[in-house]
């Protein structure tokens, strides 16, 4: 039987076709006489073909958003709500003083090559969003035009990848490596399935290099973010690769032990496994990996740190501990976030965001991260990963044992199984792929909206305005995207456009307005 399309180098013979090459295409030599289902016969078509059709789809959108990065006029809409902010914040400056805690600081660290100027926290922010227009847009366009570049490369890269056959290849090297340098029989398959995996990652980490670091050290740079030396760019990707090894492999080894001691019903304990896996991760990140990267230090005694714990007790969110996070020494995009489990909570704000806003600002943004834990998002986010896992692998479970559908893939050697590493990537790179990019569209739509919900929480704990003036300055410094284009940000966006947003919170203050003046 012909296959659409076959590998160049596939197990069976052992070597690259190039002079055969994709076209030639027979396979009618199936040992044991199976015949291909319609579906294995497709699959690498198949799945090349989605990859070009997601290609073309994305490129589409980034193209969109290109053209919005072009724009040259201050989009209106942000114009008149940010105006109205402003008015506001003009009506309350009376009680105004206490804020400017952080001012000295933020000179200090301002010493390097980086062309961005410091703020000042009480201009009106309408004037500062107009000049940071240009810059804004630049950024966006710089970033986008990366994007579409690396985009093509690695849809290049990864149709090249399938078609010439490289994962059997990389199979088959790992068998020889393990064989010729560690002693390991050609059957041990988890030891040959890690070495696999430690080629596969030095191979991804050295094509993806030359991207990142020209990320980092000029679209960043350029637009004054990047504070990282090559030194710490580097120490950094050591330290991954590591911790990638340290943890990653003993995961995989039991996750491969489990699916082959399972039985029928592997998946069951393939997802009780990833359980287990999921909250050891959550409590060992913060407290053991992120350490490894940052230094975390307490937020010192003072009116902000009261303010807070005053904050968290008034929601009974149980606060355990405050840091401060050295995010600078990589970035000035400015950040917060929360973790921990049960009655151990804690909350880390990066030192670039107490440069970027006031702490009445801080306190409005912290009311909108803890209105996603009061709301109960960070757990429903964990649980619809739970529900996800649970359904893939069973669908997984399903396709494990049709071997024939591996062999389009150039693992056609009928003497020897499918090894269960090669299946699961296959899986979800062919048969799973398409739900996985419908799923992550549906969870950022989800997503967005717990954006909505937490500002709103944030609002009904009486910080709509600080959480306004406090989003517009962080997107200020961030240099986010003032007229993002409304498909590319439906498709992209886990946040919504911060006009959207504004608005948002604007019609909240006006209903509760509203609903006072009847009270009266
Ligand atoms: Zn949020």
């Amino acid at each position: 039987m012909d296959l659409p399309w076959k590998t160049i180098y596939s197990q069976s013979t052992g070597e690259f076709d190039w002079a055969g090459g994709i076209s030639s295409a027979t396979t009618d030599d199936n040992d044991d006489g199976s015949t291909f289902s319609p579906l294995a016969y497709w699959s690498l078509a198949g799945t090349i073909g989605f990859t070009l059709l997601v290609y073309f789809l994305e490129g589409n959108l980034d193209a969109r958003q290109k053209k919005s990065y072009q724009i040259t006029e201050f989009p209106k809409e942000l114009e008149t709500t940010v105006a109205k902010i402003d008015a506001q914040q003009k009506n309350d400056k009376t009680d105004d003083d206490d804020d400017n805690n952080n001012n000295k600081t933020s000179k200090k660290k301002n010493d390097d090559d980086d062309k961005k100027d410091t703020i000042d926290k009480d201009k009106p922010l309408l004037e500062q969003l107009q000049a940071k227009f240009k810059s804004s847009q630049t950024y966006g366009l710089d970033k986008i035009n990366f994007g579409m570049i690396a985009g093509t490369y690695e849809t290049f890269e990864s149709i090249v990848i399938l078609l010439v056959g490289i994962m059997p290849f990389l199979w088959d090297q790992s068998i020889k490596l393990g064989g010729t340098y560690l002693g390991v029989n050609s059957d041990e398959e988890i030891k040959i399935s890690l070495i696999f995996l430690l080629l596969q990652t030095i191979v991804g980490t050295i094509t993806g290099l030359p991207f990142e670091l020209y990320k980092t050290f000029n679209i960043e740079k350029k637009h004054g973010f990047n504070k990282q030396t090559y030194g710490l760019f580097f120490t950094d990707k050591v330290k991954g690769l590591v911790l990638q090894c340290v943890i990653g492999g003993p995961f995989v080894a039991l996750l491969l032990k489990i699916i082959k001691m399972g039985g029928d019903n592997f998946y069951i304990y393939m997802w009780a496994f990833m359980f287990c896996f999921s909250v050891f991760m959550m409590t060992i990140v913060p407290v053991v990996i992120m350490p490894i990267f940052n230094t975390y230090e307490p937020l010192k005694d003072g009116d902000l740190k009261t303010s807070i714990y005053k904050l968290a007790g008034r929601l009974d969110y149980p606060l355990k501990k405050l840091f401060i996070m050295d995010g600078s020494k990589r970035s000035s995009h400015s950040n917060a976030f929360m973790f921990g489990f049960g009655a151990n909570k804690r909350i880390v704000l990066f030192d670039t965001l107490m440069e970027q806003v006031k702490s009445s600002e801080i306190l409005a943004i912290l009311g909108h991260e803890l209105g996603h834990w009061k709301l109960g998002h960070t757990l429903t986010n964990f649980a619809v990963t739970q529900v996800y896992f649970g359904v893939a692998f069973y669908f997984f479970s399903q396709c494990y044992a049709s071997k024939d559908l591996y062999a389009a893939f150039g693992f056609d050697d009928t003497k020897s199984d499918v090894p269960t590493i090669i299946a699961l990537m296959l899986f979800f790179q062919t048969l799973w792929a398409p739900v996985d990019k419908i799923l992550s569209f549906v969870l950022t739509v989800f997503s967005r909206h717990c954006e909505f919900e937490a500002d709103r929480f944030s609002v009904d704990l009486d910080m709509s305005q600080d959480l306004q003036s406090g989003l517009c300055k962080i997107h200020l410094e961030n240099l986010g995207a003032m007229c993002p284009d409304n498909l590319y940000s439906m498709y992209h966006y886990s946040h919504p456009p911060l006009v959207e947003r504004l608005s948002a919170m604007m019609a909240l203050d006006d209903a509760m307005m509203l609903k006072g003046k009847k009270k009266n």
